[in-house]
């Protein structure tokens, strides 16, 4: 048996399709990257649509900022370079599960465009649905929900992003493709919009969008 990578074959993949597999669950993947500052509600909203999809038959995957650094991500940190290395690998990750017809939805702050644009390179323009988690920073900070506005206040979390650390909001020439305004609905409002936004997306087989 020769070496030779002339006899190499890396197809073997290809034997069961994207489109076989999403026919097998009924379903289209898609990765929907839900961006903001800390507290403005990425993770309610992503737990409250996974719950929906979940109840109606889809088959989820969430992928939370915290969880993945926890683990797969344990080794980097909040350099500009980590941060941009953090999000590079958690969309190769949201692209696998997206292959295979998962509904993933992530749940990081995404502070950069350019981080933003380089997720949707990776996953494909029509895998990604980015929603942009609109929260006041103000208001962020009084909910606190993990204390952490509080330690950064005092000086504890260094490039604390909305302080100390930039989040750049989504401009006329990368739009995101659906705003969530936390500051003015409920969680149950949000996550009913998101969820009336990605129906269409998620349906097999696949209708493309304009
Ligand atoms: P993040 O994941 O963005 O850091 P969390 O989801 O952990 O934020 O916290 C958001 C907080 O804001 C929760 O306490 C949630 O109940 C509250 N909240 C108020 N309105 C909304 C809304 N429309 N969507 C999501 N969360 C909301």
């Amino acid at each position: 048996m020769s070496e030779s990578p002339a006899n190499i074959h890396p197809t073997f993949q290809r034997l069961q399709s994207r489109e076989s597999k999403e026919r097998l669950i009924g379903q289209s993947g898609l990765v929907i990257w839900l961006f903001g500052l800390s507290g403005a509600g990425k993770s309610t909203i992503a737990e409250g649509l996974e719950k929906r999809l979940h109840a109606e038959g889809r088959l989820t995957q969430l992928l939370d900022g915290d969880n993945i650094r926890a683990g797969l991500n344990r080794n980097l940190g909040f350099s500009d370079a980590d941060r941009e290395e953090n999000i590079r690998r958690i969309a190769e990750v949201a692209k696998l599960h997206a292959q295979v017809g998962v509904v993933t939805l992530v749940s990081f702050i995404t502070p950069k465009r350019h981080f933003r644009q380089n997720a949707r390179a990776i996953i494909g323009a029509d895998d990604y649905f980015e929603v942009y988690v609109h929260c006041r920073f103000e208001t962020c900070e009084s909910r606190d929900v993990k204390g952490l506005y509080a330690k950064a206040k005092r000086g504890e979390i260094p490039q604390f992003t909305g302080r100390d650390s930039a989040f750049e909001t989504p401009d006329a020439s990368a739009p995101a493709d659906l705003v969530l305004e936390t500051d003015e609905e409920t969680a149950e409002a949000s996550v009913h919009r998101l969820h009336q936004a990605i129906l269409t997306r998620i349906r097999f087989p696949k209708t493309h969008h304009a």
